[in-house]
């Protein structure tokens, strides 16, 4: 499985320029795309499922041409949108029967068979006979989730993944796409939260301003960030100054006054120690000091 994206860019009629000269191979597995909102991950996602077409630029999906394709990307799809919404009087079962019927599931006992795999996949068998559009907020996100997977397809593109999950549907939708991820498709998580990547990626991209910044793996990113994360214990006063100075990930109050970590270019502080950065520490890192600073 493979995606090849060359030269994207999308510029919208209002002139907002949110994807620009993107290039990136991404390979079967987890790849986490990371950013904050607005950095241009939605658009990059609606037009890799054909949803949108780029201003200039080409992408190769799995052999399939991204403008010339476009049926053939579909069949192989799957997608789970940030505002996944329905209206529909259908029960939970039916509209999955439903889109499994989309996806190309003909035969009723193969479908029948899968919709009840995936409504206990996501914890949903127990509600199947209620009215889809009268489940919580989270049963929904998981409805949609397993619409987007009963096809068994080989791209999956997943929009802010625990958007509307507590913290225990969480862990099952990672496990349920790090199962999927054993098998030989392609994952593909946008999210502007670090906790969703770090578990479950083993490549990244960083996009800002519709700009890549980085791709490679985690522990890539981590290692650039090495000598650039400190702990301090420090009083009131001093923290303000720190605040100016440093990005500040995080404050804990102590005996002393508070212990605070904090990602910096270089370290004016004194007692500060120099600690191991985590992925969030990288990311922080890189979107303070290493993007480039140019916007639209
Ligand atoms: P993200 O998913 O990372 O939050 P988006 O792809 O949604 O980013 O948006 C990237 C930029 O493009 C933002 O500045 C956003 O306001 C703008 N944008 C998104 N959709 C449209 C649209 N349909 N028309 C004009 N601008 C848009």
């Amino acid at each position: 499985m493979k995606i090849q994206i060359e030269n994207l860019d999308k510029i919208y009629k209002n002139g907002k320029h949110a994807l620009s000269d993107i290039n990136l191979e991404i390979g079967s597995g987890m790849f986490g795309l990371l950013g904050p909102n607005g950095a241009g991950k939605s658009s990059l996602m609606r037009i890799l499922v054909t949803l949108m077409k780029p201003s200039s630029g080409t992408a190769n999906i799995n052999g399939f041409d991204l403008m010339n394709d476009r049926g053939d990307i579909r069949k192989i799809l799957g997608y789970l949108p940030q505002d996944f919404r329905f209206f529909t009087k259908l029960k939970t079962w039916e509209f999955l029967d439903y889109a499994a019927g989309l996806s190309g599931i003909t035969n009723k006992t193969l479908r029948s068979q899968k919709v009840d795999e995936w409504l206990d996949n996501v914890g949903l068998f127990d509600v199947r006979e209620r009215s889809a559009n009268k489940l919580s907020g989270g049963m929904k996100r998981r409805l949609g989730i397993a619409q987007a997977l009963i096809g068994d397809p080989k791209i999956i593109i997943v929009d802010e993944p625990t958007t509307g999950l507590d913290p225990e549907e969480r862990i099952r939708f990672r496990n349920i796409l790090s199962e999927l991820s054993q098998k030989d498709v392609i994952i593909i998580l946008s999210t502007h939260i670090v906790g969703d990547i770090s578990s479950m990626c083993n490549n990244l991209a960083l996009l800002d301003k519709g700009k890549l910044e980085f791709t490679g793996a985690p522990e890539e990113l981590i290692k650039k960030t090495k000598g650039h994360v400190w702990q301090v214990t420090t009083s009131g006063i001093e923290y303000e100054m720190l605040k100016d100075k440093y990005a500040i990930i995080s404050t804990i109050p102590s005996e002393e006054g508070w212990e605070v970590q904090l990602v910096g270019d270089k370290l004016d502080v004194k007692n500060a120690i120099e600690i191991e950065p985590n992925l969030e520490h990288a990311y922080v890192y890189f979107m303070e000091y290493l993007t480039s600073q140019n916007s639209f």
